[in-house]
């Protein structure tokens, strides 16, 4: 399992502003796009480069060009928030939409939108979702990507639920998962806690959709994370 917690002073201090429930959808936003940025600059350290020729003004020399052609897959809506900084770092990478939703009530996910052509033309992905909770919808995307041809996927989440951590990796070993944070746990209605609440209403102020709801849970949901939290602890 290749996981990856970034260590880095700004984005502790980056992601205790964003976790603050006075924090508003403007500076939610902006929070999620100064995170995606660091985060993105340390998921692509080991993208491989071509030498190039450049020209200064005083002479030519030997340089870098990023190799791979890289996609970059936002799992919507939330990890929307997530692409703008990662096409500020690479310019010319391309954006893959692929619609997975939550059913609320079984966790499990369920595509809706998906118009990948036929072969990958990129050989990196980088998946956008600022929250792994339970790992359902990442695997789902891993198996559509691989299915595609992608040769190489990475995750790049906010926080991770260590549920989450535990069903992608085991359904995808080869695929790096890259963090702010891990948290504690999923709570019964599958919300990675302590977390930052819902990441799509957060950044979209949406607050009085079905999913912000005090109190929206069902027996289903929670045996769902009963069950992911036995896979991860046999004794719990
Ligand atoms: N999605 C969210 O937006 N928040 C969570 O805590 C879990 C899933």
């Amino acid at each position: 399992m290749a996981i990856h917690v970034s260590s880095h002073p700004l984005v502790a201090h980056k992601l205790a502003l964003l976790r603050d429930k006075a924090t508003t959808p403007k500076q939610f936003r902006e929070l999620v796009r100064e995170l995606s940025w660091l985060l993105g600059y340390e998921a692509m350290a080991d993208l491989e480069t071509r030498q190039v020729t450049v020209e200064t003004p005083l002479e030519e020399m030997a340089a870098a060009a990023l190799e791979p052609r890289v996609g970059l897959i936002p799992v919507l809506r939330a990890g929307l928030g997530m692409v703008d900084a990662m096409l500020e770092l690479m310019p010319t990478a391309q954006v893959w939409h692929i619609g997975l939703y939550r059913d609320e009530r079984t966790l499990k996910p369920v595509e809706y939108y998906n118009k990948l052509p036929d072969a990958a033309t990129v050989q990196v992905c980088l998946i956008l979702d600022p929250m792994l909770a339970t790992g359902g919808s990442s695997a789902a995307t891993v198996d559509i990507l691989k299915a595609w041809g992608a040769a190489r996927i990475k995750q790049v989440s906010l926080i991770a639920a260590p549920e989450g951590i535990a069903t992608l990796s085991a359904a995808h070993p080869d695929v790096e998962i890259h963090v702010a944070a891990v948290d504690r746990e999923l709570n019964d209605r599958g919300y990675i806690v302590p977390g930052l609440g819902d990441a799509g209403d957060r950044q979209f102020g949406t607050f009085a959709g079905p999913s912000s709801e005090p109190g929206h849970d069902s027996d289903e949901t929670a045996e769902v994370v009963r069950r992911l939290q036995r896979n991860l602890s046999p004794d719990r």
